[in-house]
């Protein structure tokens, strides 16, 4: 082999050596592109994406599923029995309320979206949403306050509760105490006198031939 073979010999196997190591990136020159220019464009998110929590306040019953239900404790809800005679509207999917919720807040720091907390809820008020741009400089700002009701309609709340309460076991002394009167008035009532019963005629007597009612005298 003459020197000059040898000379374009290795040209040609340095210029096919690059060519065969750009092959990728030539590839990936003039294919589609995929890199997004974030957060300028966004991904779309998949139909049933589990991202941020959304809790609908106006339709929870205050039935508490939601946080037992969630295994990092990240759900915390107050609720307090509303008196019968109040009425607290009814949900969107037609059940009655009868619970104040006087606290819904979401740690959305723990939570680590399973999405257990959706399931068992019976009006369907809390949901996943697609919100991934949550991020926050404090911790304290990424636990979210559901509830609506203010501090003064959580004060009005309790007394409504408290008074009927009371109201409550008023009536239950009253009745107690007046149970107590009727049994204390029956046992101050005489004993009745029970009857005593005739004695029972014995056959011997009742064959006795009937006498005169006075013995006979003697001549
Ligand atoms: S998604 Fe899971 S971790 Fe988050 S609040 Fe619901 S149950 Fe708790
Ligand atoms: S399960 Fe639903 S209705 Fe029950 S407390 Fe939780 S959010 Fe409210």
């Amino acid at each position: 082999m003459t020197a000059l073979t040898i000379y374009f010999n290795d040209i040609y196997r340095a210029i096919s050596s690059a060519l065969i190591g750009m092959r990728i990136t030539i590839r990936q020159m003039v294919s589609p592109t995929v890199t997004l220019q974030y957060p300028h464009e966004k991904k779309q998110m998949p139909d049933r994406v589990r991202n941020r929590l959304y809790m609908n306040y106006d339709d929870c019953i205050g039935c508490e599923l939601c946080a037992k239900a969630c295994p990092v404790d990240c759900i915390e809800i107050e609720v307090m029995k509303a008196p019968p005679t109040e009425t607290l509207g009814e949900t969107s999917t037609g059940q009655k309320k009868r619970i104040y919720v006087t606290k819904f807040d979401i740690d959305i720091a723990k939570c680590c979206y399973c999405g257990l907390c959706v399931f068992p809820c019976p009006t369907e008020c809390l949901k996943m949403t697609d919100v991934y741009e949550f991020s926050e400089y404090d911790r304290n700002n990424l636990i979210y306050n559901f509830g609506t009701m203010s501090a003064v309609e959580v004060e009005t709340a309790k007394l409504k509760v408290k008074q009927y309460d009371e109201e409550q076991t008023a009536k239950k002394a009253a009745a107690a105490a007046q149970a107590a009167a009727a049994k204390a008035a029956a046992a101050a009532q005489p004993a009745p006198v029970p009857e005593i019963p005739a004695a029972p005629v014995t056959p011997a007597q009742s064959e006795q031939p009937k006498g005169p009612d006075t013995p006979p005298t003697q001549q």
